[in-house]
């Protein structure tokens, strides 16, 4: 839990005997507090204060990370109830219930359904992270076989949700080296749970149907020394679901309760193809880390997906592209060169005018901190010598012959600073995106 440096400063010995490399108590606690230098260099801490400041330095919320091959999903270790307080920091994973009694025709068309899940939205790429595999059946043979086909065809992280421990252990390793999740340890089943995720090395899901049990059982799992655990409240109504996670996330920010410090899975049983993404997104808001559903549907998925980008966008930041050259269309070095900010909406108004004329160009985004363009200009982030810099940068001189640079007819006023700090002839472009397939094809 965050804590203040008047509260870390309460607990210094006030010697004020600049040891640590600040000239008091006070101002090596302020830094302490920011985490720009660390407790060890004050040699006179008390054991005491080195207790209460180490624990509470540990993330309120565990951090998580399960894995497979080169991709990582971390969640948790987040530290605030609302985005606008600060930003929520590890996007929550998003996963499919695979039931292993399907035909073989049909869970191999759900892999291959699944494996289509990915869109790309304001130059991201939003897809799943997790699929799981559920037992319905008893053979084990055929859960092995269903899991060895997803290990063969996705690339997703697997979760393994059985509780036959014999098959478990044998699911676990065909995972390799992937971090995997089980699912899950109840009151009845925990010790041997925790064994086998401390042997086979796994995270665990551990499920109560209410917040005392959940507590008492957590409890029992870290005296055993196991703390990679995943919290489930359970099936129940949804707004049951909602209340208990608030309750959970309140805990563990605000009421420092460390017991409840662990990133919460929500499972969606409704079979409702709407209600499902609805529940979804709802426990996604309020606080599922992963959100495990059934429907397979492409629409389903880009609404959820949708919702995560937002969710976990930094409300201070706003989203941006990457600052470089993009070439639109089948550019060739005759091909006119635009340039634009690097705020994503603008960017993604611009790009298909600029298709939508069918004539090749490069489009150029400068770095303006995600500012459109005439805040970007007003706070002189959009100025010549940034677009100067960019256009070197991008070595764009070297794709084009000619020397033409168009820029957005808002900041017309920059054209002459900017040719004499470019060496470029500015060319000054419509104000407007909607203008840009018409100015495109007088220019040509
Ligand atoms: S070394 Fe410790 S006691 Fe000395 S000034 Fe720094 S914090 Fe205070």
């Amino acid at each position: 839990m965050a804590i203040s440096g008047l509260e870390i400063y309460k607990l210094l010995p006030k010697a004020n005997c600049r040891q640590c490399g600040y000239s008091t108590c006070l101002a090596f606690a302020l830094q302490l507090a920011k985490r720009e230098t660390q407790l060890d260099k004050c040699p006179h801490v008390s054991e005491e204060a080195k207790k209460i400041l180490t624990e509470s330095s540990l993330p309120p919320i565990r951090l998580i990370t399960l894995s497979r091959d080169k991709t990582q999903l971390e969640i948790g270790n987040e530290t605030v109830l609302f985005r606008h307080e600060e930003k929520f920091h590890h996007p929550a994973g998003v996963g499919i219930i695979l039931e292993d009694d399907l035909t073989e025709d049909e869970f191999i068309k759900k892999v291959s359904q699944i494996n289509k899940l990915r869109f790309e939205r304001i130059g991201q790429i939003l897809d799943l992270n997790l699929i799981a595999l559920r037992q319905k059946q008893k053979d084990p043979k055929i859960y092995l076989d269903r899991l060895d086909f997803i290990l063969e065809n996705s690339l997703l992280i697997p979760i393994l949700m059985t509780e036959d421990k014999t098959l478990l252990s044998k699911a676990r390793d065909l995972c390799k080296d992937s971090q995997v999740l089980v699912y899950c340890a109840d009151i009845n089943n925990y010790q041997d749970m925790v064994n086998l995720a401390k042997e086979k090395n796994f995270i665990l899901v551990v499920k109560a149907g209410n917040l005392d049990e959940l507590t008492t059982l957590i409890s029992k799992i870290n005296l055993e020394g196991f703390e990679d655990l995943i919290l489930d409240v359970g099936e129940k109504p949804l707004r049951n679901k909602i209340w208990d996670f608030t309750q959970i996330r309140r805990q563990s920010l605000k009421k420092k309760n460390r017991i409840l410090g662990y990133p919460l899975l929500g499972i969606v049983e409704n079979t409702h193809p709407y209600q499902q993404i609805l529940e979804a997104i709802t426990l996604m808001a309020k606080y599922a880390n992963i959100v495990l559903l059934g429907g397979t549907e492409p629409w389903q998925m880009l609404a959820l997906l949708t919702f995560r980008q937002s969710l976990y966008a930094d409300p201070q930041k706003p989203l941006q592209v990457e600052s470089k050259d993009y070439p639109v269309g089948s550019v060739t070095d005759k091909s006119p060169v635009l340039v634009t900010t690097n705020f994503s909406l603008t960017f993604y108004t611009v790009l298909p005018e600029i298709e939508a004329s069918k004539i090749p160009s490069y489009l150029i985004s400068v770095d303006t901190e995600g500012m459109s363009v005439l805040t970007s200009w007003a706070a002189e982030k959009f100025t010549p010598e940034k677009i100067t810099e960019t256009i070197r940068k991008c070595r764009i001189e070297e794709k084009v012959s000619h020397r033409s640079l168009i820029i957005p007819g808002y900041v017309a006023v920059m054209k002459a600073d900017l040719e004499e700090k470019s060496g470029w002839q500015v060319i000054v472009g419509p104000r407007e995106a909607a203008g840009i397939p018409r100015f495109l094809k007088n220019l040509s």
